[in-house]
């Protein structure tokens, strides 16, 4: 093999967090690499990572396509609109998806070009002394060496031994982007952020959906109030969400288009059979570290296959960075484009930081769940004393004018500074209105500065100023 190629930065894996790392460290002026592995479904390399191409935005775009045929039936009516026989088209919505995420993987491709980040195809190791080998999918090998190495693997869906997936009957998230048709009856296991998105997806469109999840508490890690309002909203549905499931065995049985599951599971009723079609497993993810690195690099694994890193994203190797899914905190998209910038300026010696109190959260659910800082039952066991206001939808002009009244918006904060701690949003919208929190969490503001700061009228975003209000009882448009 011909000497390695020379560059100040090695990214591994062009996700959010390493195309971001990527294009960073080539605006700072370094000479860049990035190696991805994927391909696309047209057999063809596809940046961007399991975010482009099977998760944030192709379930997003079929969360849109299902919102809208289900709204036809279940919101259309109210504005006095009427049509006959609507179909979903199961093929044209896939299809869709798919150009959507063709433009977005390829738009990775261009904005590399456009900033002089050289990309490789292939599956990439790194040996040590910061060699990164590369096995390219035309069979040849290249070897790089980075005065940096970032390692941007990512992560894989996590296969219950009792449910292998086989791509068409057990399926993770890759398997349910993709169905050919509605299924009648559809199980997924954990109702986590993807059991909940993707249920819904099939739900809207028509199926009967049952959703196992082991643990007795609904969305433990969002607000309690947020939660209970949600799985109501769920179950209005008619999502089917059994908590305290324990699934032990999922038999797949007959041929072609008769393929069906049988999937066992005990809770509080007992042990029970339910027979379904095709079964989503989306019990978690776990950090991608196989074949990354070779013997000797001096790079450690924590005991739950994630790279370990300091809070700068070092790995303790000199030169050696990791980012994104493959180390601890969030498996967020925003996540690792936060860490991925902060690495990049870091390595160009700018103060990159990322801040985990100000990550924020959100499920893309009708209605849509947001979060960012503190939960009530954080501040509990923190001993922190706190203040809460809330305000529901229902009172918000806006939302009822859309004929989307349900759920509410809560605002914590510190019982004697008012300083922001936590804001929890279940309702139309609030993907978008979370980002009033987060900024005035950043700005280390006050609930008095959100009730005090103008917010147009009518909008959804009243809801965060009358919650900020009710936090010294002085909201308007209810009693306190
Ligand atoms: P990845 O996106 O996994 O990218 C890693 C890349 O590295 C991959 O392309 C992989 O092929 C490549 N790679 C790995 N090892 C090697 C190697 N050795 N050599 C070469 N290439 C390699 N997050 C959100 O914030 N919002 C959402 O709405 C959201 N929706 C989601 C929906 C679904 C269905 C799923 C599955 C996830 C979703 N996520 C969402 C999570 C989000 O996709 C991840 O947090 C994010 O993609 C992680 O980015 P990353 O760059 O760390 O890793
Ligand atoms: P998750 O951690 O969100 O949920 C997994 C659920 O499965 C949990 O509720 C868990 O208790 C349950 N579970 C685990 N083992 C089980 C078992 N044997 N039987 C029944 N239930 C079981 O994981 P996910 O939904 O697979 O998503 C993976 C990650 O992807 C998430 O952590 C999230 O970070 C990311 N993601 C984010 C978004 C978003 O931001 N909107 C969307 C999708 C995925």
């Amino acid at each position: 093999m011909s000497e390695p190629q020379q560059f100040d930065v090695v990214v591994i894996g062009a996700g959010p967090a390493g195309y971001h790392a990527a294009i960073r460290a080539a605006q700072l002026g370094l000479k860049v690499a990035c190696i991805d592995a994927a391909l696309g479904k047209d057999g063809k390399p596809a940046l961007g990572g399991t975010c482009l191409r099977v998760g944030c935005i192709p379930s997003k775009a079929l969360l849109d396509s299902s919102r809208q045929f289900w709204n036809m039936g279940h919101l259309f009516g109210d504005h006095g609109i009427s049509f006959k026989d609507a179909k979903i088209d199961v093929g044209a919505m896939v299809g869709r998806k798919d150009k959507i995420v063709k433009q977005f993987t390829g738009g990775i491709a261009m904005l590399f070009k456009a900033n002089k980040v050289t990309p490789f195809y292939g599956f990439a190791t790194l040996h040590p002394d910061r060699t990164v080998k590369v096995k390219q999918h035309d069979g040849s090998e290249v070897e790089l060496a980075g005065s940096n190495v970032i390692l941007a693997a990512g992560s894989d869906s996590i296969e219950l031994p009792f449910a292998k997936f086989d791509g068409e009957t057990i399926v993770d998230n890759v398997g349910a982007l993709d169905f050919t048709e509605v299924p009648k009856r559809l199980a997924v296991i954990g109702a986590g952020v993807i059991g909940l998105e993707l249920g819904s997806v099939w739900k809207r469109l028509g199926a009967e959906v049952t959703v196992l999840e082991a643990l007795p508490d609904f969305l433990a890690a969002a607000d309690a109030e947020v939660a209970k309002t949600a799985a109501k909203e769920f179950r209005k549905q008619g999502l089917d969400i059994k908590l305290g499931a324990k699934v032990s065995k999922a038999e797949v049985t007959g041929k072609g288009k008769k393929k069906e599951v049988a999937v066992t599971f005990a809770d509080k009723d007992g042990e029970q059979t339910i027979t379904v079609d095709k079964l989503l497993v989306a019990v978690g993810r776990r950090a991608a570290s196989k074949g990354l690195l070779a013997e000797g690099t001096g790079v450690k694994l924590n005991e739950r296959g994630q790279i370990e890193v300091d809070e700068h994203c070092h790995t303790g190797v000199d030169g050696v960075w990791a980012i994104g899914d493959c180390v601890r905190g969030p498996m967020l998209a925003h996540k690792g484009f936060e860490e991925g910038i902060a690495v990049a300026e870091l390595i160009a010696g700018l103060p990159g930081h990322v801040n985990f109190d100000t990550i924020p959260w959100v499920i893309y659910t009708e209605p849509e769940i947001a979060w960012v800082g503190r939960t009530e039952q954080q501040l509990k066991e923190e001993g922190v004393p706190y203040k809460t206001g809330s305000f529901p939808f229902a009172a918000i002009g806006r939302a009822v004018a859309m004929g989307e009244p349900a759920g509410f918006v809560k605002v914590i904060a510190h019982a004697e500074t008012d300083r922001v701690l936590g804001l929890h949003l279940v309702g139309v919208g609030v993907s978008e209105l979370v980002h009033e929190g987060v900024l005035a969490m950043e700005f280390k503001g006050s609930a008095d500065d959100l009730a005090r700061i103008c917010h147009a009228h009518p909008t959804l975003s009243e809801a965060i100023h009358d919650a900020a209000m009710a936090v010294d009882k002085r909201a308007i448009h209810k009693a306190n």
